[in-house]
Formats: structure tokens, C-alpha cells, sequence
């Protein structure tokens, strides 16, 4: 039976114009931008110069900080400018811009290696120079979560195939086309935590990735592929773990805390994929969707390509009401088409106004929906009034802080009250208050 977690809604779901479509590559641009900060954590400071020629793969920027990532070129040509640029994250980021040469000149250092071969230690450090993070939307560096903290032993390694988001559906053709890597990313990062047992959850309306990850695992009984309820947010980590391993992590806590370490299945099968050609994590497979999209689909992007590239090669059939990285849950609304795709976007939505009806806030009703569907069992109506008035105190004390911000409760709110917004600024006043001492 599809095993499930506590609240939770059930949005309409929209993956049908892409989720039987194969994954297609998407031609290289002209031009890459390449922000130095992709993932959570430091940014990175530039390892090249303006007027310098670089290969393809090539690392471009790293950081000494403890959480940090470097990233590489997705192309090879010359370094044409270093400067601020539009980043998906709403601010601007210190970026690398490169023009191509399509010559893809791979860079000296780039050589497939073999896992067998390699000490867990390596492997930790080589998904670190890599460039891995979380593709799943998160961005936190992968290495960085492979270590636990003294006193702490680990004992599942999980990987996220639940992609409950409505439109997105990137997760569920690297499942199908590339199950192999995926159960592969999976072996490795179990080497590297030492860890005997390896999960993936599934949603069972992703009945043929479950189906490709079971050949892929063949009789080996050290993987179990889990199907999962249908429901939002599934994929959210703690709701994950819930499901897949019926246990809690606590308050205040990570999974890493109760033994569990939690990757997408596009960071596992990015793993395998740097370990079987050498190359870093250069590009990722992105959905493009939206009744403004021409050509919908799952497209294998270079990192670097701006939205606008993307959606010219998709086509658009009318100018979109809303550019959304990510999907309408959890995603941000893009100021302009020139953001890159950086390594965590999973989806370039371009929504026409009925996909993104605008509703004015109305009072609170007190019908207590937004308590019923919260998966992190808090009351998401308070700690937004408290947000909204300014009342951190009050607001982390009825645990603002747990919150996922995973929008749920704004999206069954009958008042249209911007319940995530408000938390998410209660939450940001909270990290303030504290980085103030
Ligand atoms: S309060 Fe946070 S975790 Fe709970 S439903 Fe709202 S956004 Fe999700
Ligand atoms: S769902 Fe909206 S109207 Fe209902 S209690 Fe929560 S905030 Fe109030």
C-alpha cells in the first residue's frame, strides 16, 4: 500500500503535457552566465579573469567556507565578462560570463573514474569538486551532508522521487530514462556514509519510474523502491522520512540527527553521471511548461542558459502573466526571462493569467483549514498574524520555524491570505533578531 505523512492537500497536478515526453538536449547559447553562488552556503570567489580562455568543465569558482560548492564551465570559450548579474534568487549575484566557442574543448583534468576503486573519503571529496548540490530545488552541497555530526550514526540513505509539485516532472523522466544512474548515485553516496540501506521514494502516479528503478535494482536487497501516496507536500524531506521510514525528526533537528540523509534523484543520478564521463555538474534536465509554452517539455539545459534561450527554443504563444522557477508551490516568480538555470532549477514555468489567478486578501475566517493541512503540525494562521504585526517572539515560540514553507496552507486559505509569505518574513526576522545576538 502507498504510504503517506499526516496534512497535506492535493493540488491539480498538471504533469500531463510533459511526464511521457523523453528528455531532449537543448543546443548550447551563445552566451553562459555563471553565477558563483548556486548553492546554499558562501559564494565562491573566481578562479578565472576577464579575456581568459577556459574548457569545457573547467572549475571557475571556489570558496575556502565550510558550506560552499564550486561550480565549472558549461561550455568552453572565453571569459567575457565578471560582473553582477540578474540571479533566480531575486538579488544580484557576482557571475561568469562566457562566450562559446562550441569547440566543448573538455578541460585536462576531466577523466571518468570507477567507484570500486575509490576510498569513501575520495568519493566525498570528488562529489565535492564536482560541484554537486541538492537538484531537488534546495541547492545545499552535497558533501556537506554526508558527514554526520559527532555521536551520530547513520543507518538510511533516502533518495527523493516523490516530485509533488504540480507541473514538474524532471524527476520523474530521469527516473525512467536514466534509472540506472540513479541506483548507481545511490550506491555511491551509501559507500561514502557507510550506510547498508538505500530507499527511493516514489509517487505511485509515476508507475513506470517505479517500474525502470526495479529493473535497475534487479534482486539486490539492499534497495527498496517506495510508493508513495499522491499528495503535497510528499517530497518535502521530514514528510519523506515519515512516510518511507515512519519516523520523526524531531523539533529543532535535521534527518542527518535521527541517522537518515535525504538526496533527489537528480543529485544521485548527477553523481553517477560525473563519475561515468569525468565531467562536473555542468547541466541538469529542467521542465518548461505553462499555457504560454509552445513546445512543453523536459530539456537537458547547460548551466549558464539564460530562461529567455530556453523559452525561445521552446517557442512562446503569447507573452506569459507569470515566469516562475520552479513550480507555482514552492517556486519564485522571476523578474525577467535573463536569470540563468543554475544546478537547482528543476522547472521554467511561463503561466498565462488563468494559471495564476490573482486574489486579494480577505479577513481570516477562522475555518482552520490552514491548521488541518500544515504536514509540520503548527498553526500557520498565528505565526502569520505575528509575522504580519512584526511579533517574532511570539511567532517562533508557536514555531515559525519549523515551518517548510511549503505553501499548502496558503493554497486551501478560502481568505487568500499570503499565510508563506508571512511566515517567511517571521522567519527571516527571527534569523535576524539572532545574527544581532
Ligand atoms: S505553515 Fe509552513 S509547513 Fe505548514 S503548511 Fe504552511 S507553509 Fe507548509
Ligand atoms: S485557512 Fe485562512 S481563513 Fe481559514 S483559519 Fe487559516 S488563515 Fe484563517
Amino acid at each position: 500500500m502507498a504510504r503517506t505523512f499526516v496534512g497535506g492537500v492535493h493540488p491539480p497536478y498538471r504533469k500531463g503535457k510533459t511526464c511521457f515526453l523523453p528528455i531532449e538536449r537543448l543546443s548550447a547559447p551563445k552566451t553562459v552566465v555563471i553565477p558563483l553562488l548556486q548553492h546554499i552556503g558562501g559564494i565562491n570567489a573566481p578562479l578565472v579573469a576577464v579575456g581568459e580562455r577556459v574548457f569545457f568543465g573547467q572549475k571557475i569558482g571556489d570558496s575556502d567556507a565550510p558550506i560552499a560548492c564550486p561550480v565549472h564551465a558549461s561550455v568552453s570559450g572565453r571569459v567575457i565578462a565578471l560582473e553582477k548579474r540578474a540571479h533566480p534568487n531575486g538579488r544580484e549575484v557576482l557571475s561568469v560570463v562566457i562566450e562559446n566557442d562550441y569547440a566543448d574543448e573538455v578541460h585536462p583534468s576531466v577523466e571518468p573514474k570507477n567507484m570500486d576503486d575509490m576510498s569513501p573519503a575520495d568519493l566525498l571529496q570528488w562529489i565535492r569538486e564536482a560541484g554537486i548540490v541538492g537538484m531537488g530545488g534546495g541547492g545545499f552541497p552535497t558533501h556537506a551532508k554526508l558527514t554526520p555530526p559527532a555521536g551520530v550514526t547513520l543507518d538510511a540513505v533516502l533518495l527523493n522521487g516523490a516530485e509533488c509539485e504540480p507541473y514538474l516532472t524532471t524527476d520523474h523522466r530521469v527516473m525512467v530514462e536514466w534509472a540506472e544512474d540513479v541506483v548507481l548515485g545511490l550506491r555511491c553516496l551509501m559507500k561514502v556514509t557507510g550506510v547498508k540501506q538505500g530507499y527511493i521514494g516514489v509517487e505511485v502516479n509515476k508507475q513506470d519510474a517505479v517500474a525502470e528503478l526495479r529493473r535497475a535494482v534487479a534482486s539486490a536487497r539492499d534497495i527498496q523502491i517506495v510508493p508513495l501516496a499522491v499528495k503535497y507536500p510528499q517530497g518535502a524531506e521530514q514528510q519523506l522520512i515519515q512516510a518511507c521510514l515512519n519516523r520523526r525528526v524531531p523539533k529543532g533537528r535535521r534527518p542527518v540527527h535521527i541517522g537518515v540523509v535525504v538526496n533527489n534523484v537528480h543529485t544521485a543520478q548527477s553523481i553517477a553521471h560525473s563519475l561515468r564521463t569525468g565531467l562536473p555538474c555542468v547541466e541538469r534536465v529542467v521542465t518548461v511548461d505553462g499555457a504560454s509554452v509552445e513546445r512543453p517539455g523536459n530539456v537537458l539545459v547547460r548551466i549558464g542558459t539564460s530562461f529567455a534561450d530556453v523559452l525561445t527554443e521552446r517557442g512562446l504563444t503569447s507573452e506569459p502573466y507569470k515566469l516562475l522557477s520552479g513550480g507555482p508551490m514552492m517556486g519564485i516568480a522571476m523578474h525577467t526571462p535573463a536569470v540563468p538555470v543554475c544546478k537547482c532549477t528543476s522547472g521554467i514555468l511561463a503561466l498565462s493569467r488563468a494559471e495564476s489567478p490573482a486574489t486579494e486578501a480577505m479577513t481570516c475566517v477562522r475555518c482552520a483549514w490552514c491548521i488541518d493541512v500544515c504536514p509540520m503540525l503548527i498553526y500557520p494562521t498565528l505565526i502569520a498574524q505575528y509575522g504580519e504585526r512584526g511579533r517574532t517572539e511570539e511567532a517562533e515560540k508557536y514555531g515559525a520555524l519549523e515551518c517548510h514553507e511549503c505553501g499548502a496552507c496558503t493554497y486551501v486559505c478560502p481568505s487568500h491570505i499570503p499565510l508563506v509569505q508571512w511566515i517567511r518574513l517571521a522567519k527571516s526576522d527571527i534569523y535576524a533578531r539572532r545574527n544581532r545576538g
